[in-house]
């Protein structure tokens, strides 16, 4: 018999197996290819796992944090302390037009199992990453379009794995990349999507355009790592001081402000903006997150100066801030 109590990794092994690992590098499940260890890792492929593994650390103290594609976040180089959860629930199952999906599905996979069922609505999606909870958590969505309309209902969990729940879309207050789960934070374990009657090549036809038009005009994150639009966009009808007021309904791009400061190619360490798209930054090499956050500082402090406008970022932070007063020191531009 130990005379030791059994420490914190022991009592989380017993309760999650081999399946638990320890101080797992996040830039290997991140599209931007940055981020420290985690502290404590697992990656369950059912609710049920998930909700075990969130209740072993909610009962040792631990904090969770719940990935998915790692397509939107930009994890610390000092990595995360506690549990990581990253979402593998990706079970599919049809019910007529609604789609009982899991959390961790792929999202383009899953358009492409619609596809096959020959059901449509989804393929405007083809091209964003990650998997469907990052989606409905974000309310992810392109051509005016977003995931939170097509949900009819979500099957949520606390944090602490206590208490799971079917919540109708209503619940989910989806807004513009915005959805309640981002102030109550809870884990999607699965969701029902609506769909409708479609031709398989027709939405095949859709898929393929969309993803071209993605080929031309951004980044390959397998390639060229990055988490997309790092700013949003401003609000639809914004007045940006300096620039002729453009009424309607269209969200002023962030891109474009970010142009007119000449933002394209700016690049600290290994962090960059890409030279086709002022709102994207790659990681051009081995950027660290403090690259990235700086030359993020420095272009908000661009637009700040010229247009007086505060950009607002879109990729999530995870982690501890670190001190960019040195970096901020030796741009290059
Ligand atoms: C090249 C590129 C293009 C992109 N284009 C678009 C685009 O056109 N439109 C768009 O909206 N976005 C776009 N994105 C951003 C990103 O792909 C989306 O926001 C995506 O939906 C994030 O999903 P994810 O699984 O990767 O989430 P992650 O990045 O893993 O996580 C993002 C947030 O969601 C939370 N989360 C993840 N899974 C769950 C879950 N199951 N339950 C609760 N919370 C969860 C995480 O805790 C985190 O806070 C793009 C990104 C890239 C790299």
């Amino acid at each position: 018999m130990s005379l030791h109590a059994p420490t914190i990794e022991q009592r989380l092994r017993q309760s999650l197996g081999d399946a638990l690992r320890l101080a797992e590098p996040l830039r290997h499940h991140t599209t931007f290819r940055i981020g420290g260890p985690a502290e404590y890792f697992i990656a369950p492929e059912s609710p049920e796992d998930m909700a075990r593994a969130m209740q072993a650390a909610h009962a040792l103290g631990l904090p969770v944090h719940l990935v998915g594609g790692g397509s939107n976040l930009l994890v610390s180089d000092a990595g995360l302390a506690g549990l990581t959860v990253v979402n593998r629930c990706a079970a599919i199952e049809f019910d007529g037009r609604a789609a009982h999906v899991g959390g961790g599905a792929d999202y383009l996979g899953f358009i492409e199992v619609c596809r096959d069922r020959e059901l449509a609505g989804l393929a405007y999606a083809a091209g964003i990453p990650g998997s469907v909870g990052g989606a409905v958590y974000g309310n992810a969505g392109c051509y005016g379009q977003d995931i939170g309309s097509r949900l009819i209902e979500g099957v949520i969990a606390t944090l602490d794995g206590a208490s799971v729940t079917t919540q109708p879309r209503s619940w989910f207050e989806f807004g513009y990349r915005d959805s309640r789960l981002k102030r109550e934070p809870h884990a999607l374990l699965s969701c029902v999507i609506e769909l409708e009657p479609g031709q398989r090549s027709a939405i095949q036809g859709e898929i393929d355009e969309k993803l071209e038009i993605r080929r031309v005009k951004h980044p390959q994150w397998r390639f060229e790592p990055t988490a997309g639009s790092y700013f949003k966009n401003l609000p639809p009808g914004f007045q940006v001081p300096g620039l002729p007021h453009s009424p309607g309904t269209h969200r002023i791009p962030a891109g474009a402000l970010l142009d007119a400061c000449e933002c394209r190619g700016l690049r600290v360490g290994d962090a960059m903006v890409f030279p086709k798209h002022a709102n994207i930054l790659v990681n051009a090499g081995h950027a660290t997150a403090r690259d990235v956050l700086a030359l993020a500082e420095i272009m908000k402090a661009r637009v700040r100066e010229r247009f007086g406008v505060e950009l607002e970022e879109e990729v999530m932070f995870l982690g501890e801030r670190p001190d960019l007063s040195a970096v901020l020191g030796q741009t290059v531009a």
